[in-house]
């Protein structure tokens, strides 16, 4: 029976808004100085990470789902559902939209769609991320659009550091200059562009815009998702459930202390996000420490987690 946790090994990606807060805040070795995103949790053809310990090391989590079903209790799909970011905004990410699993099969042949979460880890005091927009009707979203009227369409909305958000498909997004956030989604890499500020890259280009797929996927009119954050304590564990939606549920975890036998509801991903400490399962007992990412299979039905560290966790909703 495998019973250790899986560590991954993240999958780092260039982006024209990228830093380098991944190395500063997170001591990753990064690859550019434009950094963009950490894929910490990944099975994703574009980015899968691998596996560094144990029986399983050198595979990546796609061969692992693969060839591993009992790992994850033998969960139906293909592929592997979910997928866990760290994201440092230098400056604002294109604004988006993402389409739900029915239009990604169909316009894009991909298996997901993409519904997203973040988890603000840090931001400049007064930053705004762009959420939702003003339009009424297609027509009228059509409309501003074709006459760059960005400021009467997009919707700004105040973030703070511990703030969540949640982004179901149809969701017009963007985060922006010096926000560092950690964004737990559906295993896609399908994003439709609305507007990319005109920035030109290096060579002169601008990026493609998608506006009648994003006119074809966005909730117009815009609608705020309900959901109440539910908080729990259990010894020196305290554990916010942000939220749990069709796709996922994701935690947030701030253990000062420790947890003894921790029912595992499924397989759990979790990604440290400060200080460190250790987990305890059968198969022995593992460091963790702020910027690993880890993957707790199902066949590890409890363990203990003991130090100061604070967690995001997640698991599919089934
Ligand atoms: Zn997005």
């Amino acid at each position: 029976m495998y019973n250790e946790p899986i560590f991954l090994k993240p999958v780092f990606k260039d982006r024209i808004w990228g830093g380098t807060k991944l190395r500063e805040a997170f001591g990753y070795e990064i690859p550019t100085e434009t950094t963009g995103e950490c894929w910490g949790i990944s099975a994703h053809p574009n980015g899968p990470s691998e596996a560094v310990n144990g029986p399983l090391k050198g595979k990546t989590l796609d061969q692992v789902w693969d060839e591993h079903a009992e790992l994850f209790g033998n969960q139906e799909g293909d592929e592997f559902p979910l997928l866990v970011k760290i994201l440092d905004a230098k400056t604002d990410l294109s604004v988006q939209v993402h389409p739900n699993d029915a239009y990604a099969r169909k316009v894009e042949g991909e298996p997901y769609g993409k519904t997203e979460c973040w988890y603000i880890i840090d931001c400049a005091p007064g930053a705004e991320l762009v959420y939702g927009h003003h339009a009424r009707s297609k027509a009228d979203f059509e409309q501003m659009v074709a006459e760059n009227r960005w400021d009467d369409l997009l919707r700004k909305v105040s973030i703070k550091p511990g703030d969540f958000v949640y982004v179901p498909n149809g969701t017009i997004h963007a985060i922006g200059t010096g926000t560092m956030i950690l964004e737990t989604q559906q295993s896609s890499d399908v994003t439709y562009r609305v507007y990319d500020y005109d920035r030109r890259d290096a060579e002169g280009n601008t990026r493609e815009l998608h506006i009648e797929q994003s006119i074809d996927v966005a909730m117009i009119p815009h609608e705020d998702a309900k959901f109440e954050p539910v908080e729990s304590v259990v010894e020196g564990l305290k554990e916010t459930k942000l939220i749990r939606e069709k796709y996922f549920t994701v935690y947030r975890w701030e253990l000062d202390g420790a947890v003894e036998g921790y029912e595992n509801p499924a397989y759990l991903l979790v990604s440290v996000l400060s200080g460190e400490g250790e987990v305890t399962t059968q198969g022995g007992t593992y460091t963790i420490k702020k910027g690993d990412h880890f993957i707790i299979p199902s066949t590890v039905k409890q363990f203990s987690v003991n130090g100061t560290v604070e967690c995001i966790v997640s698991h599919p909703t089934v």
